[in-house]
């Protein structure tokens, strides 16, 4: 069994943050340990890897064990990485990188995230040593307990989530797109995230805007890929059965970025705003109940609820032991986010015990 890694980002202190006088209570000691010192608290936290303010892009996504969850689902394993943490810690700007507000300056090569990280490192594997991938992409959102496809054209309608016997858990009708080029992936998400209105103006979503929904919904972007061993590249003008000499491997990367962990509380709220913080925090206490029971020593476990949530369900495959989880969970370094880094830093440590047998 391999332990849960679990990787914690301090992002750096916002210009607001040093504006107002913040101050700075995370500390890194630099040996994978994180140091919370404040008025009445003072705790240290050990995890896998720990990247301070000051880490790159390139750093995280080397350090945090990325690259070999990319290697290991080109050899067919289920792989996830989810982002943790409350709404500003940093969860998209891991995974995507700055979201530039205009079209004509993209984020700079140095600052993109762990997304853009894997598909280059997917495709160059895939370019190189006559492997040969096909690579698919879908995207999901979680949101209020529906599941959405965030790529099929039109409305948003909610999909149905199934279980069969041979699959597990899956959501019925989600569309898949082929890609194979870094361009083509790009230009899927920025669809996603800014899609094209009738005609042909493009609807700036403000990073406001966008930080407002994403605190939310969970998001799930899938890359599936299938390996042809002995890098055969001409589809046969038949579907001929593979010979069982050379079999085709399937594995999946998927990338969660989850809702604000500050949505976890009790609401006094009314209405749809109360439905919608319940339904979230229904699906991140059962996440975080679903991984300290698997933390728990083999012989001790009960069942695992992972039907208690569509997040949970959805993830069970990569929790439940046949997938390897990368977790990175994201922190502010500020004195104001200290209850919520603490809770955040308390649920990283125990998915830090769980264990998985790919
Ligand atoms: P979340 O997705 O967790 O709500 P964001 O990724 O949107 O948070 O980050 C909030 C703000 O902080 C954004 O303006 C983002 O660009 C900035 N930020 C986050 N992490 C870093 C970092 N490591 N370095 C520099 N800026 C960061
Ligand atoms: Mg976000």
């Amino acid at each position: 069994p391999h332990p849960l890694p679990s990787a914690i980002r301090v992002r750096p202190l916002t210009c607001t943050e040093t504006r107002r006088g913040d101050r700075r209570v995370v500390h890194s000691l630099g040996d994978g340990t994180v140091h919370v010192s404040a008025a009445r608290h003072d705790v240290t936290f050990g995890f896998s890897a720990v990247f301070d303010a000051g880490a790159s892009q390139d750093a995280v996504f080397e350090g945090s064990g990325m690259r070999q969850l990319v290697e290991l689902a080109i050899d067919g394993f289920s792989c996830t990485v989810f982002a943790f943490g409350q709404t500003g810690s940093g969860k998209t700007y891991t995974l995507m990188g700055p979201l530039t507000q205009s079209e004509s300056r993209p984020a700079a090569p140095g600052l993109l995230g762990l997304m853009q990280r894997s598909f280059a490192c997917l495709l160059e594997q895939s370019r190189s040593c006559g492997s040969d991938l096909a690579l698919s992409a879908s995207y999901l959102e979680i949101y209020n307990e529906q599941v959405r496809d965030l790529l099929s054209p039109g409305p948003p309608c909610a999909l149905p989530l199934r279980w069969s016997k041979t699959c597990g858990f899956y959501v019925e009708n989600q569309l898949s797109v082929d890609f194979d080029s870094l361009e083509a992936i790009a230009d899927l998400l920025l669809q996603v995230l800014d899609p094209p209105l009738a005609g042909s103006q493009r609807r700036r979503t403000s990073a406001h805007a966008l930080n407002r929904h994403s605190s939310r919904s969970h998001a799930l972007l899938t890359i599936h890929i299938r390996s042809r061993a002995g890098g055969q590249s001409i589809t046969p003008p038949i579907l001929v059965p593979q010979p069982s000499a050379c079999p085709s491997k399937q594995g999946t990367l998927c990338f969660v970025d989850l809702a604000g962990s500050e949505r976890v509380k009790e609401t006094g709220s009314t209405g749809e705003l109360s439905v919608e913080a319940n339904n979230i925090n229904r699906s991140l206490l059962a996440l975080g109940h679903c991984i300290s029971l698997l933390a728990k020593p083999r012989g001790k476990r009960m069942h695992i609820p992972y039907r208690d949530s569509k997040l949970t369900r959805l993830l069970a495959r990569s929790l439940g032991g046949s997938g390897i989880t990368l977790m990175v969970a994201c922190i502010s370094p500020s004195s104001r986010c200290l209850s919520e880094t603490l809770s955040t830093l308390h649920y990283a440590s125990r998915a830090r015990r769980v264990t998985t047998r790919p």
